[in-house]
C-alpha cells in the first residue's frame, strides 16, 4: 500500500494482532450486554494504542494521523465501539489537553492518558442540539479561586468509567460560533462534588460507549483547572473535533471492509440449487462489486487526506467529508451484507447486524451528517475549500 511503511505497518501489526486475538472473542459479547470495554481498553493502553497521536514528551508514540487511522481500521473491523470510546478519549478530549494544556496538566493528564492510567471524556452536546452551540446554558462563573459550573450536558461517550472530564463551558455573555468565542474548557475531575454522573443510555448502535448525561450543581473546581485562554476553548474544540470527525472515515472503512468480507465468504459457501450463491447469481456478484468498489473509493480518501493531515493541513473540510463518507459508505455495505446473509443475517448472533447499527449512529454521534455538510457549505461560500 502506499501509504504504508516500516513504523506503520509496525503498530497496525499490533492493532491487528490485538483486534483479531483479543478483541474478536469478546466483540459479540460487548455488544449484547452493552458493558463499556474497561478491559480491552486499558489493554490498548498498555500496547501504545491509546497514544498515538500524544507526543513522546508525554508518554506517547508520537506517530502520526496515518498510523492512527491504520490502528482504527484495524479494531473498527472487529470493535467499532472502542474506537469510539479512543476517538473520545485520545482525540477529543486528548488533543485538547495536548494544545490548551500548562505544561502541569499535561504532566498531570495527558500522559497518564496516552497509557490508559486515566480515561477521558469530553462534553460539549447540551440538550438544546449538538451544533446549537448559541444556546448552550452551562456555565461557568468565576469566584474566589474557582470557577463553579452549573448545567447538564448529555449524549457525552465515556461517562462513568471517566476520570477526568473535559467540559465545555459558556464562559462569555454568550457563545459566539463565528468569532469562536464566549466558550472555556474545563478540567473536571470524577468525584468533584456537584458533578452527577447519568446512567448510560440504551441505544441503537456503539452498545458499550458509556454514552449518557451529566450534570453540575455548584460544581466548584480550582482556577487551575481552566484549560486554555478564557473564553478560548472554542477554536481548539474546532480542531479537536475535526481530528476526530476524520477518524471517522478509517472507522467506517474498517467496519465496511469487515462487513464486504463476511458477505463474501458466506455467498461462496452458501449453496443455492446446487451452486454457491456467488456462482449462481449475477445479482449476488454484482452487489459484492459494488460493495467492494465503495470500500476502495473510501480508502483511497481516507489515506490521501490522512497524508494531507501529515503534510500539516488542518483538513477542516476533509475532516467533515471523512466522517460522512465513512458513515454513508459503512451503512450502506452492512446493510447489503445483512440482505445477502438472508434471515440469518438479521440474527444477532450472526455477528453482522451489529456493524449496520454502529454504522448508523457514526452518521450523528459526534455531529450529524447534516450539520457537518453546513459547515463545510461554509468554507465553500468562503472559498476555504
Ligand atoms: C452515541 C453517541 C455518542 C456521543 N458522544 C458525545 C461525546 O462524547 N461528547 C459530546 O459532546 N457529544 C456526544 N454526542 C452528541 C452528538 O455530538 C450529537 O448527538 C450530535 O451533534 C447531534 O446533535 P443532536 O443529537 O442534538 O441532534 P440535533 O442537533 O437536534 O439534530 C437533529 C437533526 O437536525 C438536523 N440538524 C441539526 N443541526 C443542523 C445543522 N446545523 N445543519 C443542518 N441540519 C442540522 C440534522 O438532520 C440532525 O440529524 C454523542 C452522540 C451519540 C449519539
Amino acid at each position: 500500500m502506499w501509504y504504508m511503511n516500516e513504523e506503520r505497518e509496525l503498530i497496525r501489526n499490533v492493532a491487528r494482532d490485538f483486534a483479531q486475538k483479543e478483541l474478536k472473542p469478546v466483540a459479540l459479547q460487548i455488544d449484547k450486554s452493552g458493558e463499556f470495554p474497561l478491559e480491552q481498553f486499558k489493554r490498548a493502553g498498555e500496547l501504545g494504542l491509546l497514544g498515538i497521536n500524544i507526543p513522546e514528551e508525554y508518554g506517547g508514540l508520537g506517530g502520526d494521523y496515518t498510523t492512527l487511522a491504520l490502528v482504527n481500521e484495524e479494531i473498527a473491523k472487529v470493535m467499532p465501539v472502542l474506537t469510539i470510546a479512543m476517538g473520545a478519549h485520545s482525540v477529543l478530549a486528548g488533543e485538547l489537553l495536548l494544545m490548551l494544556g500548562t505544561p502541569e496538566q499535561k504532566a498531570k493528564y495527558l500522559a497518564p492518558a496516552a497509557t490508559g492510567e486515566i480515561i477521558l471524556a469530553c462534553a460539549q452536546t447540551e440538550a438544546v442540539g449538538g451544533s446549537n452551540q448559541v444556546e448552550y446554558s452551562c456555565r461557568a462563573v468565576a469566584d474566589g479561586d474557582d470557577f463553579v459550573i452549573n448545567g447538564t450536558k448529555v449524549l457525552i461517550s465515556n461517562i462513568g468509567v471517566a476520570d477526568v472530564y473535559i467540559v465545555m463551558t459558556v464562559t462569555g455573555e454568550k457563545i459566539d460560533p463565528a468569532t469562536r468565542s464566549g466558550m472555556s474548557a474545563f478540567i473536571v475531575e470524577a468525584g468533584t462534588p456537584g458533578l452527577e454522573i447519568g446512567k448510560p443510555e440504551v441505544k441503537l448502535g456503539w452498545h458499550g460507549s458509556a454514552t449518557g448525561s451529566i450534570s453540575f450543581k455548584n460544581c466548584r473546581v480550582p482556577k487551575e483547572n481552566l484549560l486554555g485562554p478564557l473564553h478560548g476553548g472554542m477554536q481548539a474544540l474546532f480542531i479537536s473535533s475535526t481530528n476526530e470527525f476524520l477518524t471517522c472515515g478509517p472507522v467506517g472503512l474498517g467496519m465496511a471492509e469487515a462487513c464486504y468480507e463476511a458477505a463474501l465468504d458466506y455467498s461462496m459457501q452458501r449453496v443455492q440449487c446446487g451452486q454457491s450463491m456467488f456462482d449462481r447469481f449475477q445479482v449476488t456478484r454484482h452487489k459484492l462489486v459494488k460493495m467492494w468498489s465503495d470500500i476502495e473509493a473510501l480508502r483511497a480518501l481516507v489515506y490521501s487526506v490522512f497524508s494531507m493531515k501529515d503534510q500539516g493541513h488542518l483538513c477542516l473540510a476533509q475532516g467533515r467529508l471523512l466522517k460522512a463518507k465513512g458513515a454513508e459508505v459503512s451503512e450502506a455495505v452492512a446493510r447489503e451484507a445483512i440482505q445477502l446473509f438472508g434471515g440469518v443475517g438479521c440474527i444477532v448472533d450472526t455477528g453482522i447486524e451489529r456493524f449496520w447499527r454502529d454504522a448508523k449512529v457514526l452518521a450523528i454521534g459526534g455531529a450529524s451528517i447534516e450539520a457537518l455538510n453546513e459547515q463545510i457549505s461554509i468554507m465553500m461560500k468562503n472559498k476555504m475549500l
